[in-house]
């Protein structure tokens, strides 16, 4: 579940917490989390944080002595601080930091990932430098937008979600981002109009900020968890579409659930409907 916003939050509080601190120990447990990497370097991740960087779901710390470590939430992943010595449900992995508290990263399901590497190393790692562009910390244009997307043959969603092209939105935000911008999300991506690339790049950050608003604070939740679904579209089959009045649908694409509205996000917007279902179900709200 965490996507973009949900990662920058991450990112944001672990910048917080570690201002100013130290780490005097790192220790990490023996699971799935570290898998294919060298789990025993994540005890060398001590000192001080130089940097912190996001780029779409993945964490890039940079320690001093330039060690460094990529992570990803995966799934259920969170970053917690807790004074030292309280039980923290499913850590994985933490930071003991001179003030007395600890940074433990939290994985019910573990499909988080962590890989310890040298810092100078971190854009270099295969998943990290096959990402697109960044919405949040690179910008995202209309143009850059359908240079990224517009000439692939998937459906504008699966092609939105594709990391390579633009990083950073998942499921949840994909289906957000079309519902505010009016696109379905089967629409092929070379039948946009300027306009609708514009539109949709305006969605993005749109979708974004809402995130950022809804998950800022120490403690993420997640749909997962039982949080309260605040999305516009996303997991509301079934339900009246807020804006017009129609039932949101679902359906599968790409392996995964999609939630659109069939009368703000029309498969064919050019063509009228001939019997004037959108009006009449405009007026009905
Ligand atoms: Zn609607």
């Amino acid at each position: 579940m965490p996507e973009l916003p949900e990662v920058e939050i991450a990112r944001r509080n672990l910048v917080r917490w570690l201002d100013g601190r130290r780490v005097v120990r790192a220790e990490a447990d023996d699971t799935r989390v570290f898998r294919g990497a060298r789990r025993q370097d994540f005890a060398s991740l001590q000192g001080r944080l130089e940097s912190l960087e996001r780029r779409g779901k993945y964490l890039l710390f940079t320690f001093e002595g330039g060690r460094g470590l990529m992570a990803h939430l995966g799934m259920t992943g969170r970053f917690l601080r807790r004074p030292e010595g309280v039980p923290v449900p499913y850590s994985r992995a933490r930071f003991y930091l001179d003030s007395g508290e600890v940074i433990h990263f939290a994985d019910s399901r573990l499909f988080g990932r962590m890989e310890p590497c040298p810092a100078s190393r971190l854009y270099a790692l295969d998943a990290v430098k096959e990402l697109g562009r960044d919405p949040l910390a690179e910008g995202l244009t209309a143009g850059q937008l359908q240079e990224a997307l517009g000439t692939s043959r998937q459906a504008l969603k699966v092609a939105l979600m594709d990391q390579g092209r633009v990083t950073g939105l998942g499921n949840i935000h994909a289906a957000e981002a079309l519902y505010r911008a009016g696109l379905h999300p089967a629409r092929a991506p070379a039948s946009l109009s300027p306009a609708e690339w514009a539109r949709l790049a305006d969605a993005i950050h749109a979708s974004i900020a809402f995130g950022l608003e809804e998950q800022q604070g120490d403690e993420p939740a997640y749909l997962e968890d039982g949080a309260e679904n605040r999305f516009l579209v996303y997991g509301r089959a079934g339900t009246p579409c807020a804006r017009c009045g129609a039932t949101v649908e679902s359906f599968t694409q790409g392996g995964r659930t999609t939630h659109c509205c069939p009368q703000c996000q029309p498969l064919h917007p050019a063509r009228k409907p001939p019997d004037g279902r959108r009006k009449t179900a405009a007026r009905r709200r």
